[in-house]
């Protein structure tokens, strides 16, 4: 962070002189451009008048002249003076900034080159379509030739639509959606439905008294809702009685805060991509925020084990040399190391539960069995190797 800083300081640094810089040009040029003027003027009077140019007018004119060049020569060299420190910039970002990346990455982790590009390219271009940069996304399949087929554009498309619509405070695409997946929505404990309707219901109310029955009305929508947010359904139909002294004065003012339309937005997003299958963040922006928590201890490790000559240990092209803290936010799913090969269980070397209660790796389980039976490393019973069932965490 503090690297970053201080590159950031001699951007302001190079910004500031461009600023300054473009305003004595305008200013320098305006006195010349004034001044030249003045003198066409008065030279153009001489020529109506017939009279040859006097000693004065042609002094004034050399003078001019000379003034001309020393200006252009004046901003030509505090224009070189900009470039030293657009190239200190550089110099601090090299400075401040490891510029052998790469390195931490061996490329075997890719199976070619085409296929690394292509893999970013449609990280890349999901992170455009869930952000809702619709047309750059549209241009870069268009110029990277990249074939995406409607249905993987078709989410987000649906989305950024209903989204779209609920910053400009219209709630109908999104309850169109919420009504048509309330069973679903339902399973996933979502209460989007129920607060589209709180919104539409709020928003009634702060047209004032006039829309009182309308409201009344439109409040028979809570009616599914009524065992899980009584609480709030209460509170909206207390605020009733203050509709006549305008809610804006009442205890109740809380419901015409504008932070419900910026909830219902998180909502909404939260709720729409766990129930089609997204994530909230896009996997490009996760991997750059891993990154930039990951890359820093890497290139540690990268460094201590050049020092130490064994580069060798980092070969297993899936896994890092060592476990790298990312933080709760990183957390998606419950993982199980094998504790007697201190590793990482997977898909080809799955977690075992044997009959004892005990869970070891499978590789760990076969390493162990010794004619054919299987002597718990733990409890020390002894079982049939087969009897091991697989755990899915
Ligand atoms: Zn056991």
């Amino acid at each position: 962070m503090e690297q970053c800083a201080s590159v950031e300081r001699e951007v302001d640094r190079v910004l500031q002189r461009f600023l300054t810089y473009g305003q004595r040009c305008e200013q320098s040029l305006e006195e010349l451009l004034h001044h030249v003027g003045q003198l066409r003027a008065e030279l153009a009077s001489t020529a109506v008048q017939g009279t040859p140019l006097s000693a004065t007018l042609s002094l004034v004119m050399s003078q001019c002249c000379r003034k001309i060049k020393d200006t252009v020569q004046k901003l030509a060299s505090d224009h070189k003076d900009i470039h030293s420190s657009v190239s200190r910039v550089g110099k601090a970002i090299d400075r401040n900034f490891d510029s052998e990346i790469c390195g931490v990455v061996s490329d075997a982790v890719w199976d070619s080159r085409e296929k690394q590009q292509q893999t970013l390219q449609m990280a890349i271009l999901e992170h455009l379509y869930q952000q809702g940069m619709l047309s750059v996304a549209e241009e870069l399949c268009q110029e990277s030739t990249l074939n995406v087929d409607l249905d993987f554009k078709q989410p987000f498309l649906e989305l950024n639509r209903i989204l779209e619509a609920l910053h400009e405070q219209d709630l109908g695409p999104a309850l169109e959606w919420a009504v048509s997946h309330r069973q679903r929505l339902l399973e996933l404990n979502s209460s989007l439905e129920f607060k589209l309707h709180r919104l539409q219901f709020i928003r009634l109310l702060a047209d004032g008294p006039e829309k009182q029955l309308e409201a009344l009305s439109y409040a028979r929508h809570f009616q599914p809702f009524a065992h899980v947010h009584q609480r709030e359904i209460q509170v909206m139909m207390g605020s009733l009685v203050y509709l006549q002294l305008g809610l804006e004065k009442s205890p109740y003012c809380h419901l015409l805060d504008n932070s419900h339309w910026a909830e219902i937005c998180e909502t909404f997003t939260r709720d729409a991509c766990s129930l089609l299958g997204l994530s909230v963040e896009s996997p490009l922006s996760v991997s750059f925020a891993s990154g930039c928590v990951a890359l820093p201890v890497l290139m540690n490790i990268k460094a201590v084990m050049e020092q130490r000559q064994c580069s060798g240990v980092w070969s297993h092209k899936d896994e890092l040399p060592i476990e790298i803290e990312l933080g709760m936010k990183c957390w998606y799913h419950s993982v199980f190391a094998c504790p007697i090969l201190r590793q990482q269980t997977s898909d080809s070397n799955p977690p075992i539960k044997l009959i004892c209660g005990h869970v070891i790796s499978r590789d760990a389980l076969n390493k162990l069995i010794n004619g054919g039976k299987l002597k718990c490393p733990y409890c020390p019973m002894e079982q049939n190797p087969a009897d091991g069932k697989r755990i899915i965490f």
